[in-house]
């Protein structure tokens, strides 16, 4: 993940919730990407909105190889009372429209979240990716090694606690794509940006790359581009519509008025 630099275009016009947008026809494929943003009302702080902070710690100082090299014990503990925290939350009405928008559509929805909480599944969310991992997922820390990823709720909050690989005795790490790592899922990714025709993008600041160009890679073949979040993102230029709201509030009517 990087920090993106977006020229400026002529910028699109911004609405309240109080908005009209064009229904869906049978040929549409819906492209949706989602941040921290659509968490935000389950009660799991975006990193922006809670300072950046933990312990201290800038959140981009735990969240990369480095530092689980330097101090693994650091980084999972950061982890641990984040899987923690997520056992208290749940989906929110902006988790559950998707499922109604994927029900819908069927295999013309596609979900790429940034988050690495387990809420769109806990809504009931199919046809998803998780670009930068998963919380509740665990796997060996030695890149070469091929055993996969499993699920894995526990908190490690000492040294002599983190596990090892059973096949190669490297610690293990949590399935996460950390800043300076390559994001999870991005052939098939690049894929259905190539072929949706509406982008909804969901509360994420606009930032954070690649996530940040999806926007642009789906304009190139003329995609309806469409953000939804309280404050506009850094790549606004680039959505056709803006719906400035909280996630929870817009997005059940606007998948109302998408499914028509
Ligand atoms: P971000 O860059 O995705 O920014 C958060 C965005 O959410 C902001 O633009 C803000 O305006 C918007 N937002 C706040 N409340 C909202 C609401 N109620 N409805 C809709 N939008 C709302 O996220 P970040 O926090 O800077 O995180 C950077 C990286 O860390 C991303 O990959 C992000 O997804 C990840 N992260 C994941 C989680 C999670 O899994 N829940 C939590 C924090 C961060
Ligand atoms: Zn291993």
């Amino acid at each position: 993940m990087r920090a993106a630099t977006l020229p400026a275009l002529p910028a699109a016009a911004a609405r309240a919730a109080d908005f009209m947008i064009q229904p869906l026809s049978a040929q549409d494929r819906v492209f949706v990407l989602t941040g921290a943003g659509i968490s935000a009302e389950s009660g799991l702080p975006t990193f922006r909105g809670a300072d950046g902070l933990w312990r201290g710690h800038h959140v981009q100082d735990v969240a990369t190889p480095e530092a689980f090299r330097a101090n693994p014990e650091m980084v999972w503990q950061f982890y641990s009372e984040r899987r923690k925290r997520h056992a208290t939350v749940s989906a929110n009405p902006a988790h559950f429209a998707l499922v109604e928008l994927e029900r819908h559509l069927g295999e013309r929805f596609f979900l790429c979240t940034q988050n690495v909480d387990s809420l769109h599944e806990q809504a009931g969310s199919k046809r998803i990716v998780h670009m930068h991992g998963r919380l509740m997922q665990t796997r060996c820390s030695r890149e070469t090694c091929r055993t996969k990823p499993f699920e894995d709720d526990r908190a490690y909050l000492s040294r002599a606690e983190i596990p090892t690989c059973p096949q190669c005795g490297a610690l293990l790490r949590p399935h996460i794509c950390w800043f300076g790592e390559v994001p999870f899922s991005m052939d098939r990714i690049f894929e259905q940006l190539r072929i949706c025709t509406v982008l909804l993008t969901v509360g994420t600041s606009g930032v954070v790359e690649p996530a940040a160009s999806f926007v642009r890679m789906a304009r190139i073949n003329r995609a309806r581009a469409i953000y939804i979040g309280p404050e506009e993102p850094a790549n606004r230029p680039f959505f056709d519509e803006v719906l400035l709201g909280k996630a929870g509030e817009v997005l059940p009517k606007l998948v109302k008025e998408l499914a028509g």
